[in-house]
């Protein structure tokens, strides 16, 4: 009898091991697509993402302003638009630490918690409420914020191809259910280097967006063969215009470059007056131009929410969608497509895709920040403070 005994409660206590293994808690896994304009998922190209739309829920971002990669996929994932979130640009000077500019190609201040440490990513907040994340790539991942880092996270590697990010995830789903994470970021920045190198209407975007499509068809199938419930949030951080040479606007040609310092050019330029300040700068730049608008960083229009942070530039001039704006000549070649411009422009929109969320139909267009808010319900963490209404968050039915 005591042998009995003994063996129901070795059964009893190996239950819920069992009970684990078999049903799976859902991991959320936030998908970004670099540069994947919202009307790409009009052309036919992607039957994966398509039917995660029709099944789900679909819609378009508004970016925040300036609609580039690092700004965004940092309001994203904490809520707050870049003025807020500390990351004001690709490209930035902080009076603070004068000598120095952070840009995404200079890992020891990319790298730097400095910058970041102004809002807190997703990740961070839900690590510390217990929920175990891993990020497959995403802007500030790599970066000790507020000193956490995801316990599964990799140096950025452009290098390291679509197919094997998605055999990471699918690899860290695989790990016994007490190692397994149950929120993933997955990042791909194939369709906006097309789009820069290309433009928007190029057969090399195409082939990108088919690409990409068919990776992430990759993952639902393999969390499928898994038995692994997913929440997916597909996103992207803008999108993309058409540019070109004859549509350029050159700063030399309004003032002598010795004078400026140009923390940013493109679709956006970022100009500080190089001796602090310099009346002929403002008034060279602030009269009106044809195809481009600047002002103060003061003065800038509220709707952009933009420039109170004291990384935001003296000066912010905004090209017309589709013009670019160099000091001297182009890093790079401007024909092709490019981005930063105002975020009111229908071609900055960019995709939306939730699927296995309890979001439904067509969310119409939504600013960014909202995805945080959302995010953060699906994962069952509090939200901290954030520039979001929760309008979407709203809209889940359970
Ligand atoms: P953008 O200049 O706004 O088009 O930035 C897009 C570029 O950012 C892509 O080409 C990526 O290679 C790069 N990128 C994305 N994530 C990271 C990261 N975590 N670290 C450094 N660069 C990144
Ligand atoms: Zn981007
Ligand atoms: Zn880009």
């Amino acid at each position: 009898m005591k042998r009995l005994i003994a063996i129901l409660l070795l059964f009893f206590a190996a239950a819920p091991a069992h009970a684990d293994e078999d049903a799976r808690t859902p991991v959320t896994v936030l998908v970004s697509i670099d540069g994947f304009r919202a009307d790409y998922l009009d052309r036919g190209l992607t039957p994966n993402l398509s039917r995660l739309a029709a099944e789900g829920a679909h819609g378009k971002l508004r970016p925040s302003f300036p609609t580039k990669t690092f700004p965004n996929h940092y309001a994203i994932v904490t809520g707050k638009r870049p003025d807020t979130n500390g990351i004001t640009g690709n490209n930035m000077i902080d009076p603070r630490r004068p000598d120095v500019k952070f840009s995404l190609g200079d890992a020891k201040q990319a790298l730097d918690p400095f910058w970041w440490d102004e809002a807190e990513p997703a990740w961070v907040t839900a690590g510390k409420a217990g929920v175990r994340t891993a990020t497959m790539f995403w802007p500030g991942s790599e970066v000790a914020i507020h000193g956490v880092r995801p316990p599964d996270w990799l140096r950025y590697d452009e290098h390291i191809g679509n197919a094997q990010r998605i055999e990471t995830v699918l690899d860290w789903m695989r790990r016994p259910a007490a190692i397994r994470p149950a929120f993933v970021t997955l990042y791909f920045d194939t369709v906006d280097t097309a789009g820069h190198r290309f433009g928007p209407d190029s057969a090399e975007v195409n082939a990108a967006i088919a690409e990409v499509d068919a990776r992430i068809g990759d993952l639902v199938a393999g969390l499928g063969a898994l038995g692994q419930p997913v929440r997916l949030l597909i996103v992207a951080d803008h999108g993309m215009h058409a540019t070109d040479d004859a549509r350029v606007i050159q700063l030399a040609d309004l003032i002598d470059l010795p004078s400026i310092i140009a923390v940013e050019t493109g679709p956006y330029a970022a100009i500080e007056p190089a001796a602090g300040t310099d009346d002929r700068v403002y008034a060279a730049l602030l009269k009106p131009h044809d195809h481009m608008a600047c002002s103060r960083r003061e003065a800038l229009p509220e709707r952009l929410h933009y420039g109170r942070n004291p990384r935001v530039a003296a000066i912010i001039c905004i090209a017309e969608p589709g013009w670019t704006i160099l000091a001297g000549p182009p890093a790079y070649p401007v024909k092709g497509g490019a981005h930063g411009y105002d975020n009111q422009d229908p071609e900055m929109l960019a995709l939306f895709v939730a699927s296995g969320t309890g979001l439904s139909g067509d969310i119409g267009i939504v600013d960014n920040i909202e995805v945080y808010p959302l995010l953060m319900r699906l994962l069952g963490v509090a939200p901290l403070p954030s520039d979001a209404s929760g309008v979407l968050a709203k809209r889940l039915t359970k």
